[in-house]
């Protein structure tokens, strides 16, 4: 059985089996599921380990996150089979979610000794003021399943990076890959209690975690209801905390788009990774004069894809994550249908060698920007082209959501591309590329419904992991 790590052992006797969504007769292992104890054992193991971790100094801290980014990039294709046979994304796009874990791990390892203050003349004679940053204390990681090594990686880098201990809670379907990150960390010399890992049920788990008075700061990535709920608990503890949601991402293409460029954006943005993607894009915004032509060359791209095990090569999508967001995707197929618009490709459910969540994309025509399939998240392989006059109405129904993540615009235009990437209400704004794919070392993060708090990644990470203490000594 796969154990929760808390003070650096690994505990847990009660355990569930995890399945494959590309074959549902293929179990993964037994991973353990944490009790309410064994969460508050791992916040008191975090707590006690602080300080000594807080005060461990830059070249410690670097060697861990150095060795755990030699060691995952060492393991990329095995952690990347297990990844894609974990979570269901192919696996080229699971090898490369793992190099990115690494290239994070690699880019905190260097900040670990880049973090400096500053002395700043003070406006009084003999006074010498400096600004330093501290590290928080216990910080709760609470991760969604669609990227189960990135996010945690995102998160664990910068947390330890700058002196703050940790409780990561994993989601409960995909706990094999966040379980292989934490044992890679315990293994490059993390000293106990200082990364405890409980995995669980969100109710029960992560519950108890957001619950803790002595959890100093949260930092969550998952869907805007549990985000809610993050944020509540965390105003009544009166504690930091940073939210990545949900997104209904907009992607716009113009009468003067290369038509290439466009549906290779767009087929990406929708479909890839089965749109599993907070930055998947399942709104395609087409202005009329290439409208008929895109739909076409859409629905001739799309039946070239092959839906199949996310293990085997040649595969362009894998499965549906499990069977309850199959369902979900499903009854989206059937609501957008009976709001009328038109199912113009897809949505059949596929059956393959083994036994798993197949669902070919589907591709909506003739929706509206007010249908449930236009403004909900649906997180499947499911997007629905909304048909627009010019650039100006396509914009404003690209910026009528509540959610801001990411929106991309496939244009020729500088005058369009440059007016886009200033008006999109979103994080993340892309011109001529999906709108997902992002880079590992600059921020990431949206507005509105999207995101709460400082940025995720980069050097802005230092926002939401530090706090700033300014200092006055009489000279
Ligand atoms: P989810 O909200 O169901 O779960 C996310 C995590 O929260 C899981 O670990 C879950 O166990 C935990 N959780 C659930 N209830 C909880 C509670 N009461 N207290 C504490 N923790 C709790 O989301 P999901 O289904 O795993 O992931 C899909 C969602 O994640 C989508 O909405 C997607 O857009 C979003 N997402 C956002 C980003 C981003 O960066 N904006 C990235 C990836 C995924």
């Amino acid at each position: 059985m796969f154990k929760n790590c808390i003070a650096g052992e690994w505990v847990g006797s009660e355990g569930r089996e995890n399945i494959s969504p590309s074959d549902t007769d293929d179990v993964i292992g037994v991973f353990a599921k944490a009790t309410r104890k064994d969460v508050l054992d791992a916040i008191s193991a975090a707590k006690a380990a602080f300080p000594a971790w807080s005060r461990s100094g830059p070249l410690v801290r670097h060697a861990v996150l150095r060795k755990a980014a030699d060691e995952i990039l060492a393991r990329k294709d095995e952690l990347g089979a297990l990844l894609a046979r974990e979570e269901g994304k192919t696996l080229p796009e699971a090898v490369g979610e793992v190099v990115r874990a690494s290239q994070i791990f690699d880019f905190f390892a260097g900040e670990a000794l880049r973090l400096a203050g500053e002395t700043v003349p003070s406006v009084r004679p003999g006074i010498a003021v400096e600004v330093t940053r501290e590290p928080l204390g216990v910080i709760g990681i609470i991760t969604p399943w669609n990227f189960p090594i990135a996010i945690p990686a995102w998160k664990i880098a910068p947390a330890l990076c700058y002196g703050n201990t940790v409780v990561f809670k994993p989601a409960d379907l995909v706990p094999a890959s966040s379980w292989a990150i934490v044992d890679i960390l315990q293994r490059a010399g993390l000293p106990a209690g200082v990364l405890n890992l409980v995995m669980g049920r969100g109710s029960l788990v992560g519950q108890a975690i957001i619950d803790s008075p002595d959890i100093a700061a949260i930092t969550f990535t998952g869907s805007t209801p549990t985000g809610k709920k993050i944020a509540a608990a965390s105003v009544e503890h009166n504690r930091r905390f940073q939210l990545e949601m949900g997104g209904k991402n907009p992607m716009v293409v113009l009468d003067d788009a290369d038509l290439g460029v466009a549906v290779e954006a767009a087929v990406n943005s929708a479909f890839f990774s089965t749109g599993q993607r907070c930055t998947a894009s399942s709104r395609l915004i087409v202005t009329e004069g290439i409208h008929d032509r895109f739909v076409a060359a859409m629905s001739e791209r799309l039946a070239s894809l092959v839906v199949d095990n996310a293990l085997k090569p040649g595969t362009h999508i894998g499965p549906v994550v499990d069977e309850g967001q199959l369902r979900q995707d499903l009854d989206y197929i059937g609501i957008g249908q009976s709001e009328g618009a038109r199912l113009h490709f897809g949505g059949r459910l596929l059956e393959r060698e083994t036994k798993g969540y197949y669902l070919e994309p589907a591709l909506f025509t003739e929706a509206t920007n007010d249908m449930r399939i236009s403004r909900e998240e649906i997180f499947g392989p499911v997007a629905a082209v909304i048909r627009v006059k010019d650039y100006d109405e396509a914009l404003s129904v690209a910026n009528d959501t509540p959610f801001g993540l990411s929106a991309g615009i496939a244009t020729q235009s500088l005058k369009h591309a440059t007016h886009f990437k200033r008006n999109a209400e979103a994080g993340m704004v892309m011109v001529n590329l999906p709108t997902a794919g992002v880079d590992f070392h600059v921020p990431f993060g949206g507005r509105k419904a999207s995101s709460f708090g400082p940025r995720e990644q980069g050097r802005y990470a230092a926002e939401f992991f530090t706090t700033v203490k300014t200092g006055y000594t009489l000279a």
